[in-house]
């Protein structure tokens, strides 16, 4: 895939200071997922061009997912089609362009010149026309082109791909910015890196532009199209940017109030170096993080050398992914990654993977459990793959009140079945214990309150 930008403000060849790539230079870039290229056609005085050429590896992209026979992984329009890859691409690649940084001329990237920018196959779900509705608000001349699915074949008909270019004259970070939260949207396929701070980026990339733009829900829907609640809290949060007093009641979903609320105590970072103390004092060299999510406390596992066999489980394909990624797994030297283990899997059902581990984690897991079914994740555990240390974290609903934000007897994330009080998490916790053989004991993480204790509590258990 290509992305052409040119300008012909003389010098010209001042894009080669703004892009921060000398245009006498052909640069290769490695992003994991394939080669970005950055050379340049022309530089002239009067007219200067650079093109970033991203060679995606169809290939490698598959290699290490769970065996899949579908031809759609080997050949699709990846390679070729502007897509999310791109935007990344950008961001890797024309990272201080893009946040307006010019380090020997700073006063180039905050004057508007005129630029120029091509994408050659651009896939535009909705066609022109909402190509159109797209860049022309924002000032955009905008010159389409559809490309036929075969020149040599004109009667099998057109493609959904565009050739595309789009004229203005503004700052360069503009333009990159546009573009990278742009492409995708047109592309409308499934990003690669979607996640929570997915939302910061399109907010702080959307700043100054997005709030007011005719499209702003058919963008943000479609760039946050795999996670409907993270588009709901997007809206909220665009539309306090347009017009405070208009921010709808409620909007923000609770996905996100979760991380919201226990930000400010740090209690992620207090809770995962609870469990790795803990972890740790084992002695445990095989672990198990079941109910992984996208690899929070795998990473710090990693990097502890005490820790040879590192295991993580997951019900959930798309964490898994998101793990896969966040982790750099597929980057991964060999020795690291064969230390490193990620697996699809329920803790409903025994499972054989699951055995001859010295400890497991279960960091706030359970709670998203239904309670029929918590007697099945306790077999599962404790009588199947029974490791010697189980560290489980959970919310203490008790703390809950002191969460002015959080309206009373709400849990903190809709996907929670239930949040124990102390007595309640004891109760259940001694009961399996009991049951299964295990000594159990208790720790707080985060700060204590006198009367409602702490926002986390985490249950020890050693096979007595
Ligand atoms: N332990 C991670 C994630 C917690 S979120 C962390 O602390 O960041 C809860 C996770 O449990 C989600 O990733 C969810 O997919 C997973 N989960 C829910 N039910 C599960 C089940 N039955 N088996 C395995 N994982 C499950």
């Amino acid at each position: 895939m290509l992305l052409t930008i040119s300008t012909a403000q003389p010098p010209a060849t001042d894009l080669g200071f703004l892009l921060h790539k000398h245009p006498a230079r052909c640069q290769s870039f490695d992003l994991g997922f394939g080669k970005a290229h950055v050379f340049y056609p022309e530089a002239s005085v009067a007219r200067c061009t650079a093109c970033l050429l991203l060679d995606v590896d169809p290939v490698g992209m598959v290699r290490g997912r769970r065996p899949s026979f579908q031809l759609s992984q080997y050949v699709n329009d990846r390679p070729y089609a502007a897509s999310s890859f791109l935007s990344v691409a950008i961001a890797q690649v024309y990272g201080s362009a893009l946040q307006g940084r010019c380090k020997d001329r700073p006063e180039l990237a905050s004057t508007p010149i005129p630029l120029e920018a091509r994408i050659d196959v651009l896939p535009v779900r909705g066609g022109e026309e909402f190509l159109r509705s797209v860049f022309e608000p924002l000032g955009y001349n905008v010159e389409a082109s559809r490309c036929p699915l075969d020149e040599r074949f004109p009667e099998w008909g057109e493609s959904p791909y565009f050739a595309v270019t789009i004229e203005k004259t503004t700052t360069l970070a503009d333009l990159l910015t546009h573009l990278y939260v742009l492409i995708p949207v047109f592309d409308n396929a499934k990003h690669y890196w979607i996640g929570a701070d997915e939302m910061e980026k399109l907010i702080t990339k959307g700043e100054g532009w997005l709030a007011g733009h005719p499209e702003k829900v058919e963008i943000t829907r479609r760039y946050l199209r795999f996670q409907p609640s993270l588009f709901r809290e997007a809206l909220a949060r665009l539309a306090e940017d347009e017009a405070p007093e208009e921010a709808e009641d409620g909007a923000q979903p609770a996905e996100t109030v979760e991380e919201i609320l226990e930000k400010p105590l740090s209690l992620n970072d207090q809770r995962l170096g609870s469990v790795l103390a803990v972890l740790r004092a084992s002695g445990a060299k095989r672990v198990l993080d079941l109910g992984c999510g996208e690899g929070k406390l795998i990473r710090e596992l990693m990097k502890e050398k005490q820790f040879d066999r590192i295991v993580g489980m997951d019900v959930s394909v798309q964490a898994l992914q998101r793990a896969v990624q966040r982790l750099g797994y597929e980057r991964m030297p060999p020795l690291q990654r064969a230390r490193i283990e990620l697996i699809h899997g329920s803790l409903m059902y025994r499972d054989k993977r699951l055995e001859g581990f010295d400890a497991a984690a279960v960091v706030e897991v359970v709670e998203h459990l239904d309670p029929p079914r918590l007697s099945a994740f306790e077999r599962v555990l404790f009588e199947f793959a029974k490791p010697p240390t189980a560290v489980l974290t959970t919310p203490n609903r008790e703390y809950n009140v002191k969460w002015e934000s959080l309206a009373a007897g709400r849990l903190r994330h809709p996907d929670h079945r239930f949040e124990w009080t102390r007595q309640e998490f004891w109760d259940w916790a001694n009961g399996v214990a009991g049951r299964f053989g295990y000594k159990v004991r208790f720790l707080a993480v985060g700060p204590e309150d006198e009367t409602v204790g702490a926002p986390t509590q985490m249950g020890i258990f050693e096979k007595s």
